[in-house]
Order: C-alpha cells, then structure tokens, then sequence
C-alpha cells in the first residue's frame, strides 16, 4: 500500500468504519510507514475519542444510558431544586 492510498483511511481506521481486512492492510502500512505513524498520532492526538478519554468503568455505565433516563435525571434533580450549570 502507498501512502497516498492510506492516508484518507486514517479517520475510517479510527472511526472502526473500515473492513476487517482493509484494516489489516493499513495496520501493515501504519507498521512499515513512519510518516503515516506520524499523521497517524497527530490525527489521533487531534481527535479525542470518548472510549480514550472516559475511563472504562464510567464508559459501561454511560453506555446504559439513555435520552430518556438522563431526562429523568435531570428532572428528579430539578424537582429537588438543584440548578442547571451555568
Ligand atoms: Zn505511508
């Protein structure tokens, strides 16, 4: 693979939005290539993901969250009179 190709695939690669196989090739070209590493990390480092920066064990209970349930929430802390943040 050339860089020219792996290199539009580096958000895919990140997002998971690329075939096991596709993966497997840029994962080879990432392995090979220092100057798409690099953009890879800068990228990466630009981009926070939530599975990166929220640890694991609040990740499996934000996961069970729902629209409805944080709605609930936000009432029940209403109703006993907590403020919004501003
Ligand atoms: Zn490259």
């Amino acid at each position: 693979m050339r860089c020219e190709t792996a290199l539009p695939w580096l958000v895919a690669l990140q997002d998971d939005q690329v075939t096991t196989a596709w993966r497997a090739a840029l994962l080879r070209h990432l392995h090979r290539c220092p100057s798409c590493r690099a953009g890879e990390r800068a990228l990466r480092a630009a981009t926070p993901r939530p599975e990166r920066v929220i640890p694991a064990r609040w990740r499996a209970r934000l996961d069970g969250l729902t629209v409805a349930s944080l709605v609930a929430v936000g009432a029940a802390h209403e109703a006993a009179g907590a403020q919004p943040p501003a």
